[in-house]
């Protein structure tokens, strides 16, 4: 199904400024907070839907990736960008909800709940680099990629337990993972709910270590990793592909993957937004009578046809042949530029041939009204 504009989730314009998009994520996350809405599933995606669209917006270079390339830009990898959680919104913007200690507290004074989340820390994220060829480029591509990082450990299912009878509720909170606390504020009493210190949310303690991974939850190996690059990303581009960075502490959510796209240098080609350019030599021969000529594009070769007369600079265009954009719509043109070849070596037979041309009337520069210099052309250029 196709993802809703992200400003539009939050109900702001386009230029809305960092106080006023808290302000309408907060708004719209206390509406629909699970809380608030039990066992309500529209409600609960809504939520989610808001985190996310507040998670890219609130963060200038994932907004300002966003507005140029859309969801693409910001939101790809296998399985779609995957989703939230509804304690991922908790860990990552808690603060929103008022509090700012920890980021379970509650602000609804007191709402009451019995959600719990993992007692242990998330885990960070990796940052990786991919490179990939403009051909890749074209039509998209799934890479493997062994990533080094840490994993929950499975012989402990990440709880860090020796074993089911060394995990006992927790007496501080009865198992709960919060506790409540009564405050008096100028507006009359007010009941907080805050996470447990002792459990850290988890509602249970351990009391004895998973040997194998000494009670930490996870432990360190690697992990093959699919990731889907979408078709048209450029170099410097990010993508995210949530909870596939470093499992959580005792459980605690993962981190992310984050995908720096590299561009390689092509043998042909060099990139400009969607189209491609390549140089063209022709010699002055072939420029002056015309000719046809086998140029190379990303879906293999083709001939072109050069008229008689043409111009060194000149740019024959074909339509199409360039990348196509990361939002998918359209594609971008193949430029073939033109260059005329010098010889830079000649035998005195070839000497001559050339001394004589060089009187002839015909020979003389004289350009004409078709005839563009430099700073002409690329105002053409750049208002095709
Ligand atoms: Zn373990
Ligand atoms: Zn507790």
């Amino acid at each position: 199904m196709a993802k809703r504009d992200y400003y539009e989730i939050l109900g702001v314009e386009k230029n809305v400024d960092q106080t006023t998009l808290k302000k309408a994520y907060r708004k719209i996350a206390m509406k629909y907070h699970p809380d608030r809405n039990p066992d309500d599933k529209e409600a609960e995606s809504k939520f989610k839907e808001a985190a996310e669209a507040y998670e890219i917006l609130s963060d200038e270079d994932k907004r300002a990736r966003y507005d140029r390339f859309g969801h693409a830009g910001v939101n790809q990898g296998a399985g779609g960008g995957g989703g939230f959680t509804v304690e991922d919104i908790f860990s990552q913007f808690g603060d929103i909800f008022g509090g700012g200690g920890s980021p379970f507290e509650s602000f609804f004074g007191g709402g009451g709940g019995t959600r719990r989340r993992a007692g242990g820390q998330r885990g960070s994220n990796i940052r990786i680099k991919v490179s990939l060829t403009l051909e890749e480029i074209e039509d998209g591509v799934t890479k493997k990629i062994k990533v080094k990082k840490q994993i929950k450990c499975d012989t402990c299912g990440g709880n860090g337990a020796k074993d089911s009878s060394s995990v006992k509720s927790c007496g501080t909170c009865a198992g709960q993972g919060y506790v409540r606390q009564i405050r008096r504020t100028p507006l009359g009493q007010m009941q907080t709910t805050t996470t447990c210190p002792t459990c850290n949310g988890a509602g249970q303690q351990v009391t004895a270590n998973c040997g194998s991974c000494k009670g930490e939850g996870r432990k360190h190996d690697s992990e093959t990793i699919e990731i889907e690059i979408p078709a048209g990303v450029e170099d410097g581009m990010q993508l995210s592909m949530r909870g596939k960075g470093n499992a959580g502490q005792k459980g605690g959510p993962n981190g992310d993957l984050l995908i720096n796209i590299e561009e390689k240098p092509h043998e042909h080609f060099s990139r400009d937004g969607m189209n491609i350019v390549h140089d063209l030599f022709l010699n002055f021969a072939d420029a002056a009578l015309g000719t046809s000529v086998e140029v190379p594009t990303l879906g293999g070769r083709v001939k072109i046809k050069v008229p008689e007369g043409t111009q060194a600079g000149k740019i024959f265009r074909l339509r199409g042949k360039g990348l196509p954009s990361v939002q998918a719509y359209g594609k971008g043109d193949q430029l073939i530029h033109v260059n005329i070849w010098t010889p830079k070596k000649l035998n005195s037979e070839e000497k001559d041939i050339l001394k004589k041309m060089r009187d002839l009337p015909n020979f003389k520069p004289s350009p004409g009204k078709s005839e563009k210099g430099f700073f002409e052309k690329m105002k053409d250029y750049f208002n095709e």
